[in-house]
């Protein structure tokens, strides 16, 4: 027992080593972005060959950020921010964002966004990092365009919020194992983004399901209850 419980305190220790060198290597991380999208402008009008380089170079640092976040959110308990708001909103907002990302990859972007959704009680910046983990998937499962919807609805105990593709879709055994944190099938994927969206989905007793068919598509439902 006694060397359980040491294997454990290590690994826990490990656990948090890692998550304050991550929460330390953000700051920088958010000033040399800022550096670079500043080079990026100042050059613009010049014709450096090097100017094709900045795209890549933010997009990349875009996903060393999101890999931090995830980690962060995963390793500790973050306090939850909760305020009034409407997930059509939040949408809305994160938009422009997704467009970028979708013609990159000769995606459509559809909507269903009804006129009246119920606000509730939700942490914004979690809600996001939701909505972009399960974004992200989706496009990553289009490598060959596609389609990606966006829906939300009501009814009397619940809002959901559905994010579709047309993309590979999986089978069924795999469906088991997409929430456990590092359970990836992608060369550079850190299995961390559907560990860390059912975390969010928990701390705001919600659900969420996923239906896919191979080779047609995936949707994810949020399921967020009223009360
Ligand atoms: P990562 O994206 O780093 O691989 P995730 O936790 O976000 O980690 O996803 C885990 C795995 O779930 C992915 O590697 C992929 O196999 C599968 N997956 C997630 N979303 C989709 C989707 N929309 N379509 C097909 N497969 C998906
Ligand atoms: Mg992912």
């Amino acid at each position: 027992l006694r060397e359980k419980i040491d294997g454990l305190d290590r690994l826990s220790l490990v656990g948090q080593m890692a998550a304050s060198v991550a929460h330390e290597i953000r700051n920088p991380m958010t000033s040399i972005r800022g550096f670079v999208q500043l080079m990026s402008e100042r050059d613009r009008d010049s014709d450096h060959s090097h100017h094709g380089y900045y795209p890549i170079i933010l997009e990349e640092l875009d996903r060393v950020n999101g890999i931090i976040e995830d980690f962060l959110s995963l390793s500790r308990n973050r306090v939850v921010h909760k305020e009034p708001l409407n997930l059509n909103a939040l949408v809305e907002e994160s938009l422009p964002l997704l467009w970028a990302e979708a013609n990159m990859n000769g995606i459509e972007i559809k909507l269903g966004l009804p006129e009246q959704l119920p606000e509730l009680s939700l942490d914004r910046k979690e809600m996001k990092q939701l909505l972009l983990n399960l974004t992200h998937n989706a496009f990553e499962a289009m490598d060959r365009g596609g389609t990606l919807t966006l829906r939300t609805e009501a009814d009397e105990t619940a809002v959901y919020l559905r994010v579709s593709d047309t993309g590979c879709g999986m089978p069924r055994e795999m469906m088991d194992r997409l929430f456990q944190p590092f359970f990836t099938t992608k060369q550079k994927g850190t299995g961390l983004g559907l560990a860390v969206c059912k975390n969010i989905v928990d701390r705001h007793n919600g659900r969420l399901d996923v239906r896919s068919e191979p080779g047609q598509g995936t949707t994810f439902t949020v399921v967020l209850p009223l009360k």
